[in-house]
C-alpha cells in the first residue's frame, strides 16, 4: 500500500535550488555592503533559553505572548526557536566578555521562528540578515546604519520602491509620561477599543498606537505626538541624527506612530516600507536598545540595530529590479560524447578545475543526442557547452558553444583555459602555483 506523504509544517517553506540562486544574489550583495562598513558576522545559536526572550523582548508583547515556539528539552527545561536576533546577540556579547569598554560592529544572518497566520510575506520560519553596533551612543552610528540599508537598497535597484519612517520613543521615564496621557484618552473612549486594545491598556499601551483599526487611528488624532514629550537628550539625539540624514541626502519620513513591538527599543527607531508588496510592507526595522544589555546582565552598553527580512525583501526585488539575475549555478556545461571517451571529460574537467578555480563547471555523464544537452545546458543556466565531440574531432580540438551570443566555434585544447577566463572573467591560476597547490 501506498504511504501518506509527509509536508512540510504549515508556514514553513523549502526554498528550491532555484530560489536559492536568487536569495545568495541578495545576500551577497547585502554581505558585501555590510562589510565594506567594517561590520563582522557573528553565528548564534537557534536555540535559547526561553527566559532570555522574556526578558530582552519583553512578556507583554506580541512576540512573546502569542508567536513563540517554545518546547520543554529532555531535561525539562523551557527552550524558544529563536524569534529575533539582538537577544542572541547581546547575550553572546556578555557571554564572552566582547561588549565591555569597547565597539562591537555585528552582523547575523539565519533563520527565525514566530507562530504567525502565514500568508505572503509572513511565514513561520523566516530569514533574516541582520546587524547590531555595540559600544556607541551618539548619533552618527545611528545615521551610518540608515547609510548602510541606503547603500543596500540602492545596490538592489529598489531605492525608489522603499521609503524611510523614522522616530523617537525616547527614554523609559518619557514614555512612562506618555502613557498616562494615552490611557486617559484611551480611558475616556473606551467604547471605541477592540479587544487587542483593551487588553493593552494596562499592559502595554504604546502598542496601540501602530494598531491598524481606523476608529482606532482617529481618535489618536487627538493624542499630542509622543514627541512632544521627549527628554532633551532624546530630543537632541534625534534632532542629530536627522541632521546627519539631511546632509547625507537621505530622505525620511517621521512618523509619529512608529514605536516597534518590542520593548527593548528606547530613542531611535525606524522602518524601511514599501507599498509594492501589500499588506506585509516592512522590509528593514531597527532602533536603538541601550538599556538590553544591563537588562540581560551585563555592564551598561549603548547599542542600535536593524533586521532586514530576506523572504519581503527577495519579493520587493522581484517586483522592482527584473535586471537583477540569480547566482548563476553553472558556467560551462561539458559534453563527452561516447561513453568510452568520458574520462577525457573527467581529466579536461580537473584540468579546468585546477587552472579557473572559480568556474562553475557540471560534467554531462548520460548519453543522448547533443541537441538534448544542450537543452539540459541552458535549463541550468549555463553559459557555455564545451562539447568533446570524439566522432568528428580529434581529442586535441573542442567545440566551444555560447548560449548568449548563440554562436559556436572550434577551439584547441591547449587554449580553452585562456578563453573562459576572458570570457567569464575568471582568475587564471598559473600552472607554477598550482602545482605547489
Ligand atoms: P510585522 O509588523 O510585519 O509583523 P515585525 O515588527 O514583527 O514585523 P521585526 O520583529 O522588526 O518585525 O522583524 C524585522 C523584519 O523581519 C521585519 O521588518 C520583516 O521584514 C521580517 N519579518 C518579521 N516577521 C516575519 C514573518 N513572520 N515572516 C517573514 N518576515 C518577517
Ligand atoms: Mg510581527
Amino acid at each position: 500500500m501506498k504511504k501518506n506523504k509527509i509536508q512540510a509544517i504549515r508556514g514553513m517553506k523549502d526554498y528550491l535550488p532555484i530560489d536559492i540562486a536568487f536569495y545568495q544574489r541578495i545576500e551577497q550583495i547585502l554581505k558585501q555592503v555590510i562589510s565594506s562598513y567594517g561590520f563582522s558576522e557573528i553565528r548564534i545559536p537557534v536555540v535559547e533559553k526561553t527566559s532570555l526572550f522574556e526578558r530582552a523582548i519583553g512578556s507583554i508583547t506580541d512576540v512573546v505572548e502569542k508567536e513563540m515556539y517554545t518546547f520543554q528539552d529532555r531535561n525539562g527545561d523551557s527552550i524558544t526557536l529563536r524569534p529575533e536576533g539582538t537577544a542572541g546577540c547581546a547575550r553572546a556579547g556578555i557571554e564572552h566578555g566582547i561588549l565591555y569598554h569597547q565597539e562591537q560592529r555585528l552582523w547575523y544572518m539565519g533563520p527565525m521562528f514566530r507562530y504567525e497566520r502565514p500568508q505572503k510575506g509572513r511565514y513561520r520560519q523566516f530569514y533574516q540578515i541582520g546587524v547590531e553596533a555595540f559600544g556607541l551612543s551618539g548619533p552618527e552610528i545611528d545615521a551610518e546604519l540608515i547609510l548602510m540599508t541606503a547603500r543596500c537598497w540602492k545596490a538592489l535597484g529598489i531605492s525608489n520602491h522603499i521609503r524611510l519612517e523614522l522616530n523617537s520613543i525616547g527614554s523609559l521615564e518619557t514614555r512612562k509620561q506618555y502613557h498616562k496621557i494615552l490611557v486617559s484618552l484611551l480611558k475616556n473612549n473606551i467604547h471605541i477599543l477592540d479587544k487587542d486594545c483593551k487588553d493593552r491598556i494596562y499592559s502595554n499601551p504604546l502598542r496601540i498606537l501602530d494598531s491598524k483599526n481606523p476608529a482606532i487611528q482617529e481618535l489618536l488624532i487627538n493624542l499630542p505626538p509622543l514627541r512632544e514629550y521627549l527628554d532633551s537628550e532624546s530630543n537632541h539625539h534625534f534632532l542629530g541624527l536627522c541632521n546627519q540624514l539631511d546632509i547625507a541626502g537621505i530622505p525620511y519620513h517621521i512618523n509619529q506612530r512608529l514605536v516597534r513591538g518590542l520593548d527593548y527599543y528606547n530613542r531611535t527607531v525606524f522602518e524601511w516600507t514599501t507599498n509594492s508588496l501589500g499588506a506585509q510592507g516592512t522590509i528593514c526595522s531597527g532602533g536603538r536598545y541601550d538599556n538590553l544589555v544591563t537588562e540581560l546582565g551585563g555592564h551598561s552598553t549603548p547599542a542600535i540595530g536593524f533586521a532586514i527580512g530576506l523572504e519581503r525583501l527577495a519579493l520587493l526585488v522581484q517586483h522592482c529590479n527584473l535586471k537583477l539575475q540569480p547566482n548563476r549555478i553553472v558556467d560551462v556545461y561539458l559534453i563527452t560524447k561516447g561513453p568510452e571517451k568520458q574520462h577525457l571529460g573527467m581529466l579536461l574537467s580537473e584540468q579546468l578545475r585546477n587552472l579557473l578555480p572559480e568556474l562553475k563547471l557540471m560534467n554531462n555523464f548520460c548519453v543522448g543526442k547533443l541537441k538534448k544537452h544542450f537543452a539540459r545546458a541552458i535549463k541550468l543556466g549555463a553559459r557555455f557547452a564545451i562539447v568533446i565531440n570524439t566522432d568528428e574531432i580529434g581529442d586535441e580540438e573542442l567545440i566551444l558553444k555560447d548560449f548568449l551570443h548563440q554562436t559556436q566555434k572550434k577551439i584547441l585544447k591547449t587554449e580553452v583555459y585562456s578563453i573562459l577566463a576572458s570570457l567569464l572573467d575568471l582568475k587564471l591560476q598559473s600552472p607554477i602555483e598550482d602545482q605547489l597547490h
